[in-house]
């Protein structure tokens, strides 16, 4: 009998999520490139990788990283407040604030941390959070540090919202609205012109985490790009996905982004992103700049794949196939990966229960090719 109760808490809790096939584990990966990866000894071509513009591996893009190592070393060496705002910072936060139109840029050490650092920075107890109920979780962890009082809208409904902003928004003191621009797991849009407006209607701030927009909608810019009409306070992104390395950002007003730098705590208490991680965004922005039919392309591929399958046409690079339980999407990406393609089951609490599905991301590189050949081994999977 052990009579260490953490390691029987998490045996338990393990054996626990097993039977209910919501045990993950990790399974190493080489990626050999932007699209193919090994994965227990076999070669697989990825659906499942948020590079979408297979610029992890793009030639200009490691060559940057590579520079910066040599120039500045591997690490910054402290928080950026300290000694660890290189060079690199002031270039990218340029770059990403005339990308955005918007008079500054914060640039963050990773999605998750700049969203843990945003939102409390400018809401607190007394205030309020209103938040699209399918937004990321880096959302919910950022509005529950930030101690206001926090609750969901029904996802991408304008008219819950304004019900919600109309009810809750008088008593409160400062308000702000939280949404993806892109839907991680959905790959849908928000409307972003009618959630503004409602917005600008209730004296709400707007932060919208576009991490899977960057690069690939509205023209590369993004999602607010998408909708010219709407206005957005806080246009927040990462690195890590279309931009192929890792960091994030946020664009907005200098006075905004100044407050961030001097109060967000996860800038203040945290090492700044690695030379080379900066150097490589700012060659990757470089490269969606310069190649327009690249950044085109995610897209075009998704929506070859939804006219394929009769699916509702794909307004991003990222289509969900829901087929509902843990259990059979398991067992449907073991399919698919028996046909050499990677396209990982996505399970509770990533996504609600009943909803477990295969995302399919495309990227610039897959082929027609391959991209209907995938649609022919998805379509198998499909219950008529
Ligand atoms: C991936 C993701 C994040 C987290 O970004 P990281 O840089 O990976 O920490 C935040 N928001 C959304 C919507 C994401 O999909």
């Amino acid at each position: 009998m052990t009579t260490d109760t953490l390691t029987a808490f998490a045996a338990g809790k393990l054996a626990e999520l097993d039977a209910k096939s919501l045990k993950r584990t990790l399974k190493p990966t080489h990626r050999l490139d932007g699209l193919w990866v090994e994965r227990e000894g076999r070669r697989l071509l990825s659906f499942s990788c948020n590079d979408y513009l297979n610029l992890s591996h793009h030639p200009a893009v490691k060559a940057a990283a590579i520079r910066a190592v040599d120039t500045y070393g591997v690490g910054a060496g402290a928080a950026r407040l300290i000694t660890g705002d290189h060079p690199l910072f002031t270039a990218l936060e340029a770059r990403l604030a005339a990308l955005k139109g918007t008079q500054a840029a914060c640039v963050f050490g990773s999605g998750y941390l700049a969203n843990a650092g945003i939102i409390p920075t400018f809401a607190g107890p007394g205030d309020l959070i209103v938040v699209d109920e399918l937004a990321h979780s880096c959302i919910w962890a950022g509005a529950k540090l930030s101690g206001a009082e926090t609750i969901a809208f029904a996802h991408n409904d304008v008219a819950d919202l304004e019900r919600l902003l109309a009810e809750r928004r008088p008593g409160a003191g400062r308000a702000l609205v939280a949404t993806d621009g892109v839907f991680s797991m959905d790959g849908d849009l928000a409307p972003l012109d009618a959630i503004s407006a409602a917005c600008l209607a209730h004296d709400a701030w707007l932060l919208v985490d576009d991490a899977h927009g960057l690069g690939v909608v509205g023209g590369g810019a993004g999602s607010a790009r998408a909708f010219p009409d709407a206005r957005v306070d806080l246009q927040m992104g990462t690195l890590s996905k279309a931009a192929g390395g890792y960091g994030a950002y946020v664009c907005a007003s200098q006075p905004v982004v100044d407050l961030l730098k001097t109060r967000a705590r996860t800038l203040v208490y945290s090492t700044g992103l690695p030379p080379a991680s900066a150097a490589a965004a700012i060659a990757a922005l470089e490269v969606m700049a310069a190649e327009p039919e690249r950044v085109a392309a995610p897209l075009t591929k998704a929506q070859r794949f939804t006219r394929a399958l009769n699916l509702p046409l794909a307004q991003s690079c990222i289509v969900p196939i829901v087929l509902g339980e843990a259990e059979t999407t398991l067992a449907a990406a073991r399919v698919l990966e028996d046909q050499g393609f990677l396209a990982v089951a996505i399970r509770p609490p990533t996504v609600p229960a009943g909803t477990a599905r295969l995302r399919i991301a495309f990227t610039a590189g897959h082929t027609d090719a391959e991209v209907d050949r995938l649609a022919e081994a998805v379509r198998r999977l499909i219950p008529a």
